[in-house]
């Protein structure tokens, strides 16, 4: 079944530009089933009405219950990190199941701060990665954040080496998930006091030290592991 990313399901519509190009590579013929989505969890069926130089029309059909989102939102604050290695986290951690991202900036880090332009790309990896993994949820980036300013909704946990609590044990769906995740440097004493003290529990992920990219990745491992 094609899955098609529109801006809002409303009864007819159009199909964006972006997508028009796999509309025509795929010859489809008026009459033909589709998927759409939002990116914000809504899906529906949609017939194909018309496709034509102009354009497409689509005409939506019903709308299908989500069963690809984990029972509660799962939010990934993770520290800044160097080249393009936040791309590669975004694209997996999107795969995942991450329904948020928030950057943070912390004292370790080798990188303070992220320009626009690769803000915009994390945000379209994530698209390219949620429509591939089939979710009908794009995980929002948020612009970097002092860690000392990240707050708390729900349950947190932050990886960090030497903790003895396990994230399998101690997470439940009462409520919305934030993970913590460090730099290659690691966090600092004082921010993993402020993180204690912001409510969030301190994880391990093993006797091993995993890198900065990797930390993320086996953090909602865990999680998918468990079949959410
Ligand atoms: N240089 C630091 C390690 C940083 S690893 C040190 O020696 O302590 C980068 C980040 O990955 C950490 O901040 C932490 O969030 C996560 N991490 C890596 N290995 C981990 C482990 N075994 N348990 C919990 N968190 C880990």
């Amino acid at each position: 079944m094609h899955r098609l990313r529109v801006p809002a399901l409303v009864p007819e519509m159009s199909v964006p530009p972006a997508e028009l190009h796999h509309l025509r590579v795929l010859r489809l013929r008026p009459g033909a089933e589709l998927r759409v989505f939002d990116g914000q969890g809504g899906e529906a069926s949609a017939t194909l009405l018309r496709l034509d130089e102009g354009g497409a029309l689509l005409s939506l059909g019903e709308h299908l219950t989500n069963v690809r989102e984990t029972p509660q939102p799962v939010t990934l604050a993770v520290a800044l990190l160097k080249g393009d290695k936040l791309s590669d986290v975004v694209r997996a951690a999107t795969e995942l199941g991450a329904a948020r991202f928030q950057l943070l900036q912390t004292r370790y880090a080798d990188v303070q701060d992220i320009g626009e332009q690769k803000l915009t790309r994390l945000r379209r990896v994530a698209a390219e990665a949620s429509k591939q993994s089939r979710r009908a949820v794009t995980p929002e980036v948020l612009a970097p954040l002092p860690l000392a300013e990240l707050r708390l909704a729900g349950q947190g946990f932050a990886a960090h080496p030497g903790s003895q609590a396990r994230l399998t044990e101690a997470l439940h769906w009462a409520s919305p998930v934030t993970l913590v995740s460090g730099p290659e440097g690691g966090f600092s004493e004082a921010e993993i006091e402020a993180l204690t003290r912001a409510g969030f529990l301190g994880i391990t992920l093993g006797p091993r030290i995993l890198r900065a990219e990797t930390a993320p990745l086996a953090l909602l491992g865990a999680i998918a592991a468990t079949g959410v």
